[in-house]
């Protein structure tokens, strides 16, 4: 497709804000069940927060919005995963400084934003935590670029993985998280947070197509 500028990726974000504002109570509900029930209300917080900026900023930059929906996140969402969603957009954004919005620009700034999750929270594969829909994802947007896609088709293919990657935590114990509390008991729920970073990568394979 065409060239991106900073207004498509705003379109993303504000798409992103709608998905899990109608979404927020599936996500409170997965995570009443192995958590505190507010991994919804977290997330419609933190992008009701990033849409008001939005509403009153011209950037730009894509870098610039970026990182300003990760400063966002974290000033705005406590808990787990407003520095890791937070320290995610502050990657990616840095990542793109300066450079063309290219499928292979992207792919380094998405790799960038999972290392920020890494350094964080240091997930590991089977943790049964966001890390498990953003792995898959990250090597499947690799691949699809690898083997010619554009950005549309490679996002498109880092959802679809992202979305095999969180149906598989629900039979895992988890490792990481409030839901490492419950040890065993955490097993046949879905995560919470892959959940939400599939909304994610499937609101940047519509917007960003
Ligand atoms: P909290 O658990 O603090 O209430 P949320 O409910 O908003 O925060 O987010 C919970 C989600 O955060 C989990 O479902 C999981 O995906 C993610 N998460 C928690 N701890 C970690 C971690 N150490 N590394 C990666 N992801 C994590
Ligand atoms: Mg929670
Ligand atoms: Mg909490």
């Amino acid at each position: 497709g065409e060239q991106k500028t900073v207004e498509d990726f705003a379109n993303w974000l504000r798409d992103l804000a709608v998905t899990l504002h109608e979404n927020a109570a599936y996500l409170t509900e997965l995570d009443s069940a192995i958590g505190d029930a507010d991994h919804g209300t977290n997330m419609d917080r933190g992008f009701t927060a990033i849409v008001a900026v939005l509403d009153e900023t011209t950037f730009e930059s894509v870098d610039e919005l970026l990182k300003k929906a990760g400063m966002t996140l974290v000033s705005k969402v406590g808990g787990a995963s407003g520095p890791l969603y937070g320290t995610f957009f502050l990657r990616f954004g840095t990542a793109l400084a300066g450079k063309e919005i290219t499928p292979a620009s992207v792919g380094e700034a998405l790799k960038a934003g999972i290392g920020g999750i890494l350094a964080r929270g240091k997930p590991e594969l089977g943790d049964k935590t966001m890390y498990d829909a953003w792995a898959p994802a990250l090597e499947a947007y690799d691949g699809a670029v690898a083997g010619g896609s554009d950005l549309g088709g490679a996002l498109a293919a880092a959802a679809e993985a992202a979305a095999k990657g969180r149906d598989a935590t629900t039979p895992l114990v988890a490792r990481k998280g409030r839901a490492s509390y419950l040890g065993e008991r955490s097993a046949g729920h879905q995560d919470p947070g892959a959940t939400s970073t599939t909304l994610l990568l499937e609101s940047a394979a519509r917007t960003l197509a």
